[in-house]
């Protein structure tokens, strides 16, 4: 499975069923009765009633019973100001956004609107806004008591992210001081006690809804390859059952969901050809395969929800674990759950957090039968013993607090005022070794002083919806006067995808890719697509003709254009710099750099370079290893990585991301001065310059360090004393 998974740059689906002329297009009608039919939408004067009644409510029901969708419109009618209604996941703001404002008959972004990082689809008249977790965390640093609201739904809260978990704690003290706001909690039905014991006078209602029994089928033998059992389950279902009964499998990220419909296709193809020699098109009249995962274009996404227009046609959607409770598909009558997903994971050998494949948890694995038995009795295939079931999955998740760094999280409460952090009202909390080195890291960087307290540069930082790493560069850009092409680095950074790398054109796309390398620098490589694309007025045609995503180009333009208004706000307030850094300057990256090689770039690379703390470098074993810095772990330069291109790697470097797949790789890596790891951001780790020829540059070295280190060791000292008890 691992191997799979190595190669990050697929193709971004674009479902073969684009212009499907199969699917319907749901009238108002259709849509209003089928509102009508939702548990939620039933109760809808109950719920008024016990919302008056209480200020915090939680409130429990099926997947599908309309939580989301509905909740919202039945509480507009007596709230009037504005409902803020948390997610998870960014997919869902937007999906379930999307639904509301048809089933209420609006354009989106007018009554009904949304607003994910990034991108805010809300006017001052909107009323029900759809958001993830984290915007409301930032809002709340804004204005600490949401003013704006009087109600507020925190949706899929027993996903018990880190946005919500804080969330959670900045209520339980908001609370009393705005009497007058609501706050609804709202559950799959998993994991609900947890919230009412944090919120002890809250009752819990819940949704009475039917499901209906589903009947779980293990395997006998754990598998070895779950994307091959799943196609082979798919297969025997399809070949076996009525054709109205459709089918959900669940796999674990974009890359498996893309394999898997893959495969499925050969896999029936092989099938039919075998069993229908005479009819080829049967296969294409009895199936259609739709994947579902988040970064899928949205269009695509769409046509996942539409119906059938013939129920002598099989649905199968192969999707991620969005579809677990997030987004409902209706129609389901058979699930298969690869039994994985992928979690963000601290990983604290190497000291980040990494998307890691992992084992769901039994909760998990209900939730995912659940999908099958909604409209009558269904089926799950578990690919995975009972045993394993039972025996070895976790009854629930870790919540995400428990299992994370928390440098962000805790930069954030340090810039709400909370001083202790130790003591902040976590639902769960989280262990304080953690928060220990999450205060040490905000120290290490400068985010805080000795005292504990929040630096300029901390405040100014919690200011950027980035990690520290990033808001850093940006911040120091100005001093090196390279803010525009930073903002464009960091813009780039903040997209999933820029290079597409279609199935039958890889080599192709390869050799277009490898001509934007500018050898040294993983980042100015970015930064060098983002001029050329500039330079080309923009051109969606010059994207598709150098394999890069045209939608990820657009993306990346928003993003500058926001962190450049916030970069704007900080300057303001500093006059001195703000001569140097000139908003207006967009125009000159070409004209500066025109000759794109490594050496030109030197301030944009030392900038690149002091943003890294020292948990992101990587210094050079023989001839083309590297080791991280911080513990040694080896380390594996990314195959696209346009460090090949120099003749001798370097002996150091940084490094923006770390791939876990069956090797450690790290991509988007820049080559870094060590003079400069010394003068940014190396605290007590041995840099050093073996190469005789460079002599001088390790007296250097030597000089700063002994200055540096001393007055180092005792502010660490201080720190440690201070600001952690
Ligand atoms: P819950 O939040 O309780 O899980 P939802 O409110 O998300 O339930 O879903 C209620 C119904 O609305 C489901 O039948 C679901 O299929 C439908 N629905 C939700 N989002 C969409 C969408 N984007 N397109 C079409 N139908 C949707
Ligand atoms: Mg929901």
């Amino acid at each position: 499975q691992n191997k799979r998974n190595e190669n990050t740059i697929s193709e971004p689906h674009a479902s073969k069923n684009e212009e499907q002329k199969e699917l319907i297009e749901e009238s108002y009608e259709d849509i209003q009765n089928k509102r009508k039919q939702l548990p939620a939408y039933k109760c809808g004067n109950e719920i008024l009633n016990i919302v008056r009644e209480n200020q915090v409510v939680v409130i429990v029901g099926e997947t599908g019973s309309g939580k989301t969708t509905q909740l919202p419109q039945i509480l507009s009618k007596e709230y009037g100001k504005k409902i803020g209604i948390t997610q998870p996941r960014r997919v869902a703001a937007l999906s379930v956004a999307t639904r509301v404002a048809q089933e209420m008959n609006v354009e989106l972004g007018t009554l009904v609107g949304y607003t994910i990082r990034f991108e805010d689809k809300t006017t001052k008249d909107t009323r029900i806004k759809y958001m993830t977790d984290g915007i409301l965390l930032r809002e709340t640093l804004k204005d600490s008591m949401l003013y704006e609201y009087d109600c507020i739904i925190m949706d899929e809260a027993h996903e018990r992210t880190l946005n919500t978990d804080v969330l959670l704690g900045f209520f339980k003290n908001l609370l009393a001081k705005r009497r007058d706001i609501k706050l609804i909690i709202t559950s799959a039905t998993m994991n609900a006690s947890k919230f009412v014991q944090f919120f002890p006078n809250a009752p819990n209602y819940i949704i009475p809804g039917r499901t209906f029994p589903v009947t779980n089928i293990y395997t006998r033998f754990p598998v070895s390859d779950y994307l091959e059992s799943a196609i082979q389950q798919c297969v025997k279902i399809h070949m076996s059952t009525p054709l109205n009964e459709d089918i959900l499998i669940f796999m674990t990220g974009q890359e498996d969901v893309e394999m898997a419909c893959g495969m499925l296709m050969e896999k029936l193809i092989a099938v039919y050809s075998s069993k229908y020699q005479e009819d080829p098109d049967k296969l294409q009249n009895e199936i259609c395969i739709f994947p579902f995962y988040s970064t899928l274009p949205q269009d695509s996404q769409k046509q996942v929800f539409k119906p059938l227009n013939s129920t002598n046609k099989r649905k199968v959607i192969v999707s991620t674990n969005i579809a677990e409770t997030s987004l409902t598909i209706d129609g389901i009558k058979h699930v298969i759950d690869c039994g994985y997903s992928k979690l963000k994971v601290y990983n604290p050998r190497i000291g980040l957090d990494s998307l890691q494949i992992t084992p769901i948890s039994q909760a998990n694995a209900q939730q995912r039968s659940g999908r099958a038995g909604r409209t009558g009795p269904g089926t799950c295939y578990r690919l995975y013993t009972e045993s394993t079931f039972l025996f070895e999955m976790y009854k629930e998740t870790i919540p995400e607090i428990q299992r994370t760094n928390l440098s962000n999280v805790l930069l954030m409460l340090k810039s709400l005022g909370v001083q202790d952090v130790l003591s902040f009202p976590f639902i769960d909390p989280p262990p304080k070794v953690t928060l220990m080195t999450s205060l040490y890291e905000l120290w290490s960087i400068g985010t805080l002083d000795n005292m504990g307290n929040l630096t300029k540069l901390g405040t100014q930082m919690a200011k950027f919806p980035l990690n520290p790493n990033l808001c850093k560069m940006l911040i120091n850009s100005i001093a090196l006067d390279c803010t525009e092409e930073l903002l464009i680095i960091v813009s780039m950074l903040s997209i999933p995808n820029i290079f597409y790398r279609p199935k039958n054109a890889e080599a192709e796309a390869d050799k277009e890719r490898a001509r934007f390398y500018v050898a040294g620098s993983d980042h100015i490589t970015l930064l060098n697509v983002y001029s050329q694309w500039r330079a080309n007025r923009y051109s969606s045609q010059w994207c598709k003709k150098h394999y890069i995503i045209y939608r990820s180009m657009q993306r990346a333009n928003d993003i500058i254009g926001q962190l450049r208004s916030i970069m704007d706000s900080i300057v303001k307030g500093n006059m001195r710099k703000s001569r140097r850094y000139n908003s207006n300057k967009t125009n000159t990256i070409l004209g500066i750099h025109d000759n794109n090689t490594f050496s030109s770039w030197k301030n944009v690379r030392k900038c690149i370079v002091s943003g890294y703390s020292y948990k992101n470098i990587g210094k050079r074993v023989g001839l083309n290893k590297y080791i991280s810095l911080q513990n040694g772990m080896p380390l594996q330069l990314h195959p696209t990585s346009s460090l090949f291109g120099l003749g001798d790697l370097p002996p150091y470097v940084v490094y923006h991301e770390l791939l876990l797949t069956t090797k450690e790789y790290i991509t988007v890596v820049t080559a870094a001065d060590p003079i400069w790891l010394v003068e940014y951001n190396l605290l007590f780790f041995n840099i050093s310059c073996t190469d005789s020829a460079q002599q001088e540059i390790a007296e250097n070295i030597q000089k700063l360090k002994e200055k540096k280190l001393k007055r180092l060791q005792d502010d660490k000292a201080m720190f440690n004393s201070n600001a952690i008890k």
